[in-house]
């Protein structure tokens, strides 16, 4: 199969069956992100203790891209320390923006490789917001602890 049709079928995959899609009782963190252009919205919640995210999930509603990106999202994060987790974000938002990918740790290889169906995005500028979305909301909750901010695509 070519590799174009089995990120497609993974996009597909995730976005029908979000992974990790539910509320969260008690986050310590938490945030919505909206994106009007498409319409997107997503509340990211977490469960940090120390540096490691212990548990991440995700609801709301959105095209497949927004919500397919959201449950890769959680699988990659959940167990990481909050060092590897934006590695991973900066890695991931400079290859769906085109930018120039930093190298990241071999120990994050395979992950990074997992959030690749979402590289397509970039070449249609209005998606990458949609696959950037779960991400930016992710970055929101941390700095914003269980109050729960919004952030919104420009
Ligand atoms: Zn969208």
């Amino acid at each position: 199969m070519e590799s174009r049709e089995l990120y497609q079928d993974i996009i597909l995959d995730h976005g029908r069956k979000p992974r990790n899609f539910h509320k969260m009782d008690h986050p310590s963190h938490f945030a919505h992100g909206h994106n009007p252009l498409c319409g997107d919205r997503v509340t990211v919640f977490l469960d940090v203790e120390g540096d490691k995210i212990k548990d991440v999930s995700f609801d709301g509603r959105g095209c497949a891209i927004s919500t397919a990106s959201a449950s890769l999202m959680t699988e990659v994060l959940k167990g990481k320390t909050l060092a590897e987790a934006e590695e991973l974000f900066k890695a991931f938002h400079a290859e769906v923006t085109g930018g120039e990918v930093p190298a990241v740790e071999e120990t994050l290889q395979d992950d990074f490789e997992r959030l690749a169906p979402l590289e397509g995005v970039k070449a249609y500028p209005t998606r990458v917001k949609c696959a950037t979305l779960a991400w930016h909301a992710f970055e929101a909750a941390l700095k914003n602890g269980a109050t729960g901010a919004t952030v919104k695509t420009e």
